[in-house]
């Protein structure tokens, strides 16, 4: 089977749930392909989210089957965007200082550790770090860098036997994981007996109220199966058994919230948290009406942009596309930009480049100093980059180019 069908709510069980927003049949984001002719005809899957209309979750209706959606092909690295980096430094101390762990004589496990750049932060402070992954490349890459990392999925038999192996941890962290994983109940309680009592597990993941709010409507593909905030999670997490220590929000990804959870005798929601519940109840994520909304005002918004990068002439300019992040799979298709549209999207990730796009075949190339003989117009299809991009390449490319940023509001930056 190449999918499943989702009928049960993942957190609460619950059977009552009901669309919230469709976008029909696309492509797998990450399925980048070797060969044109195969990414015109690549699979497509549908891509809809629905809501639990008991606890108020939301998630995909389908889940593709995880062989096919990260053994192949899957080209994710954390460690190319210094924006990530930054925030990695910045966490290990927000960590110290919220956890009070003493880092050389505390043992970190990372679920989902890509290439290890996080543990890399981790290691540095003194921690003992062991990453778990599925994906093989990046794995192989943090061995490399010596981040132990054993490249698997987080499975009751992986945790058993990392258990033996290393004992118990002192913390578990995920960054930007969770909502790819389908099997969520095993995966939190594989996290809890791994941890010894008085151990922390400390989880970020894409804050779907900043998705709901700002529009953000390309977070949404095949690998995110859970669209998450506060309220349901923290009932999911009480049931598996953990105290809910602090609950925060960052920038990164768009938009992300942090769970701080403690394994303890007793476990307890800390005022911090409790507050912090009540007044995500008071967000759009609870507004029949805006949620009703949603889909129609993210469609003509994108269809605006999509307008926008086709008023420019191939004739006066270069039209390519800059970042090549799952995303861009629905973005195009909203925006309704094909083909022949984008002549080719530069890429920093050089695991991307010389491959072709899923469903517009657009090829993927990277960055060269040849004398552009016009101005060009760049689409940042990496947009949460933007001013990161446009510092890196205002100096290189020629005068009056326009380097376009579809959300979180459309922006034109002019050369
Ligand atoms: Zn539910």
């Amino acid at each position: 089977m190449s999918f499943k069908n989702i009928a049960c709510c993942r957190l609460c069980g619950s059977k009552k749930i009901k669309n919230f927003v469709d976008f029909g049949k696309i492509s797998l984001g990450n399925n980048l392909q070797t060969k044109y002719p195969n990414a015109l005809k690549a699979n497509k899957y549908s891509l809809s989210v629905n809501n639990c209309l008991i606890c108020n979750h939301f998630q995909l209706s389908i889940s593709v089957s995880p062989k096919i959606l990260y053994k192949t092909n899957y080209t994710y690295l954390t460690g190319i965007s210094n924006s990530f980096k930054d925030h990695f430094a910045s966490y290990v101390l927000w960590i110290e200082k919220n956890t009070k762990l003493n880092p050389l004589k505390s043992a970190i496990l990372d679920i989902g550790s890509n290439d290890g750049t996080c543990l890399s932060f981790f290691k540095r402070r003194g921690f003992r770090v062991l990453g778990v992954d599925p994906a093989k490349l990046p794995s192989q890459i943090a061995n490399k860098k010596n981040i132990k990392t054993i490249n698997n999925f987080f499975s009751s038999n992986v945790t058993n036997s990392i258990i033996k192996t290393y004992g118990q941890f002192d913390l578990i962290t995920s960054h930007n994981v969770l909502a790819h994983i389908d099997d969520i109940h095993n995966t939190f309680k594989n996290a809890f007996k791994s941890l010894k009592l008085g151990g922390f597990f400390c989880f970020e993941i894409g804050y779907f109220l900043k998705v709901v709010q700002k529009n953000l409507f390309d977070t949404i593909y095949h690998e995110h199966l859970d669209y998450h905030h506060a309220n349901p999670l923290s009932k999911f997490l009480k049931k598996i058994g953990f105290s809910i220590i602090n609950i925060s929000t960052n920038s990164i990804q768009g938009g992300s919230l942090r769970i701080l959870c403690k394994k303890e005798i007793k476990p307890y929601l800390s005022t911090q948290a409790s507050n912090f519940l009540k007044n995500e109840k008071k967000t759009v994520l609870y507004d029949k009406k805006y949620l009703k909304l949603w889909q129609n005002k993210i469609q003509s918004n994108m269809i605006k942009f999509g307008q926008l990068f086709k008023s420019y002439s191939k004739k006066d300019y270069i039209k390519i596309g800059y970042g090549s992040p799952t995303k861009i799979v629905l973005l195009t298709k909203l925006a309704n930009l094909k083909g022949n549209d984008i002549e080719y999207i530069i890429e920093d990730n050089k695991l991307k480049i010389g491959r072709f796009l899923p469903m517009t075949g657009i090829k993927i190339s990277n960055f060269t100093n040849e004398k552009f003989n016009k101005p060009l117009v760049v689409c940042v299809f990496a947009w949460n980059f933007f001013e990161e991009i446009v510092s890196n390449i205002k100096n290189k490319i020629p005068p009056d180019s326009v380097i376009l940023c579809p959300l979180p509001k459309i922006k034109i930056y002019k050369i």
